[in-house]
């Protein structure tokens, strides 16, 4: 039994030269789920929209029993994973997120942006299926081979190694900017930040900081406080600079963008 699969040009960065732009047979010597043919050709299922086999739109469990032609496309931005889909019948009730070690700044800015995302150093590849799947996070990463664990159902494997760059392909690809908060989760413990009156957050601040800002937010957990400081500034450029079109409210008018922050 043969299988001629083709992948769309999206996927082009897991496969090998040979496999892009043109369609090519596998040689089945057991019958595999559609799920496994995809991954032993290096793409994770948590990338792909929808497969076709001989034209018949068919989920990651299915078996082919025969030669035939596999269409396997990527998902198209922005992914509502808030919206059921053929591949992924049961969306996820709230975005949320895990980040993988070897995204941990993506996940900090992620938190920093408002996004109740999970980060830490110490979770293994195991773990964070388990997080992914009794949490219902989608899964951030730049390890391929960890999306293609079975218990994780959203996923995206980060491209780039630049953290700003992974937060904009982030932003685009689950079409997030419109959903941007400031400064309404702890970067530390992904707890929900909580307005503090200065004077009850004065002793914990530093002079400057006491002198220039007058808005402040705590963890109640760990009990950081937050305040628009030059990290904020620098955030809110790089979401300025972003070359993407759903970045261009920024660029255009980045006051009335503070003062949407400053309403918090
Ligand atoms: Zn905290």
């Amino acid at each position: 039994m043969r299988i001629y699969i083709r992948f769309s040009e999206d996927l082009d960065f897991f496969l090998k030269k040979e496999q892009q732009g043109r369609r090519f047979a596998l040689d089945m010597d057991r019958k595999a789920s559609v799920k496994d043919i995809i991954e032993s050709q290096g793409v994770p299922h948590t990338e792909v929209g929808r497969m076709e086999l001989e034209k018949q739109t068919r989920d990651f469990a299915f078996i082919p029993g025969r030669t035939g032609a596999l269409d396997v496309s990527g998902i198209k931005p922005p992914f509502d994973v808030l919206k059921p889909g053929f591949l992924r019948p049961r969306p996820l009730a709230r975005i949320r997120f895990v980040a993988d070690v070897n995204v941990m700044k993506l996940g900090k800015l992620m938190l920093l942006l408002g996004f109740d995302t999970a980060c830490s150093s110490s979770f293994s590849d195991p773990e964070i299926a388990d997080i992914s799947e009794r949490e219902k996070r989608i899964v951030l990463t730049r390890d391929t081979g960890l999306l293609k664990r079975k218990k994780i159902e959203f996923g995206r494997r980060i491209r780039s190694n630049l953290p700003y760059e992974q937060l904009e392909e982030t932003l685009v690809f689950f079409g997030l900017s419109g959903k941007i908060r400031f400064f309404t989760r702890c970067s530390h413990c992904n707890k929900s930040l909580e307005p503090r009156d200065k004077a009850d957050v004065m002793a914990l601040l530093e002079p400057k900081t006491q002198k220039y800002f007058s808005r402040f937010f705590q963890c109640p957990e760990c009990k950081k406080v937050f305040w628009k400081g030059s990290h904020y500034a620098k955030i809110v450029r790089k979401l300025g600079t972003m070359e993407h079109p759903v970045f261009q409210e920024w660029q255009r008018n980045p006051d009335q963008n503070f003062s949407r922050i400053e309403d918090l």
